[in-house]
């Protein structure tokens, strides 16, 4: 590595685009060795230069969309690529995620050892997470009842969305009907009967960890000390274990990044039927843009007291790994390192405020379901009312809760959203086709908002400490 450091700059460049062209021939022969090249040549750029994660996931991002958009590589042999990023990075990045939300939340309950300030933070941060949303989904729909996107859409066009996306469409509705559960059951839901099989397998149930980790922690703080305190000590160890694990994980990011975003625009059909999408899409980029620096500058400005560009600047990193990943559970422990160590949010705020927002804030799904909302009402010619538009408000905040942080979940709870406002659930197929470029877009907005939270938190606590 040091070897190649010391090469000259112009010769490190001409090393990697050589090894990029080379791959792109060899590829239709020797896959295999086109891989290898490929990466090779991306390993040249990333560790030959001293470049910042930023910048790094910037150029992977590009040279992605340089290689999934255009006809130097085959889209077959590119969509291969995908499961180092799908799996061997975001594995890696979110294998250590049990251990560190339940170590988390408990040393963060234990160090907040008073019952006051405990409930303090707990219910203004969830107050602050689910009036943010709110903000978020009317924010959408205002500009979508200016924008009013969907209209005069052909019947021509609405024909080829069924045809293409139908199946695709049925199979979301399906898995949106074996996760429905009532406000109820989500509620019983979070109290598990049995910890370990709740969050082993591939999907953990956040809140219950959550919910088990906030007991253990209140069991600790009755205990004497002499007993509770290895404990908490072995859990703090864990804690920093895992964000070493992450910043361990993050040096893969660049490849999992280009892999993930190459792969993602080769397997991008019909543009014919993205373009009819743009209104659309406009529409939901405006109201996210609107909301992540419009609502936020003025937390920061006015609530947190803090300058929004120079915090927005500490983000960067967080919400290009959001944007890439497409995952707020998978970003969540880098969020949590960067609220500590680069924006300054005390340990005790932050190991409570971040975990309990990456599972239930999303103002940026609650922002696309209500503008989907509005989009389909006009596609099928419903009136959505000023009544319609409340329930999806109320639905969107709600779904935010129960929903997991994982890439698509926001169209699938978008399903149950229709329902309710006697939408036809398929249409959802007319979505489809820009979802995956949404949900990076609004993942980003769920982050930020979670460290911005986590910002105005620990400013209440610093006021109170005074
Ligand atoms: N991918 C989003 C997240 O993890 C959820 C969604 O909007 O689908 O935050």
């Amino acid at each position: 590595m040091k070897k190649l450091r010391a090469l000259n700059p112009a010769l490190k460049i001409a090393i990697a685009v050589a090894l990029f062209i080379f791959s792109s021939l060899v590829f239709p022969y020797q896959s295999h060795a086109g891989f290898i090249t490929l990466f090779l040549s991306l390993f040249v750029i990333f560790e030959g230069f001293d470049l910042e994660l930023f910048y790094k996931i910037l150029i992977a991002l590009i040279v992605g969309l340089f290689v999934g958009f255009s006809s130097v590589f085959d889209p077959a042999m590119i969509a291969e690529i995908r499961p180092v990023g799908s799996n061997i990075f975001m594995n890696f990045l979110t294998m250590a995620l049990v251990p560190l939300v339940f170590a988390s939340i408990l040393t963060g309950v234990t160090s907040l050892a008073d019952i006051n300030k405990l409930n303090r933070i707990g219910l203004k941060t969830i107050g602050y997470y689910i009036g943010t949303t709110a903000v978020a989904i009317a924010i959408g729909l205002s500009i979508a009842n200016v924008m009013q996107p969907g209209q005069g859409l052909s019947e021509d066009i609405k024909a080829e969305f069924k045809q293409n996306y139908s199946t695709e469409a049925t199979g979301k509705i399906k898995s949106a009907e074996d996760n429905k559960a009532t406000l109820f059951q989500t509620v019983q839901k979070i109290v598990p009967k049995n910890i370990i099989s709740t969050v082993s397998g591939p999907k953990p149930d956040m809140l219950a960890l959550i919910f088990f980790a906030v007991v253990s922690g209140l069991a600790l703080l009755k205990l004497p000390k002499d007993k509770a305190e290895p404990v908490i000590k072995f859990f703090e160890g864990i804690t920093d274990m895992t964000i070493q694990i992450v910043i361990m994980a993050m040096r893969l990011a660049p490849y999992g990044v280009f892999a993930i975003i190459a792969s993602t625009l080769a397997q991008t059909q019909s543009t014919e039927l993205l373009m009819a999408l743009i209104p659309f899409s406009i529409c939901v980029v405006v109201g996210l843009l609107v909301h992540v620096i419009g609502t936020n500058s003025l937390v920061l400005y006015f609530l947190a007291k803090r300058n929004p560009i120079d915090n927005f600047k500490k983000m960067k990193a967080v919400a290009i790994t959001a944007f890439s990943t497409s995952s707020s559970g998978a970003t969540m422990p880098f969020t949590m390192k960067t609220a500590e160590q680069e924006l300054g949010v005390k340990k005790d705020v932050s190991s409570f405020v971040i975990p309990l927002g990456a599972t239930i804030n999303m103002d940026g799904t609650a922002l696309f379901q209500g503008v989907s909302a509005l989009f389909l009402a006009n596609i099928y010619g419903i009136d959505l009312t000023i009544g319609g538009q409340l329930t999806v408000i109320v639905m969107a905040v709600m779904a935010s809760i129960g929903t997991a942080a994982v890439p698509g979940v926001g169209i699938v709870i978008l399903t149950m959203i229709l329902v309710s406002v006697n939408i036809p659930p398929e249409g959802i197929l007319f979505i489809l086709p820009v979802n995956n470029l949404l949900d990076m877009c609004r993942t980003v907005v769920n982050v930020v908002g979670d460290m911005v939270c986590s910002i105005y938190i620990n400013h209440g606590e610093e006021k109170v400490s005074k």
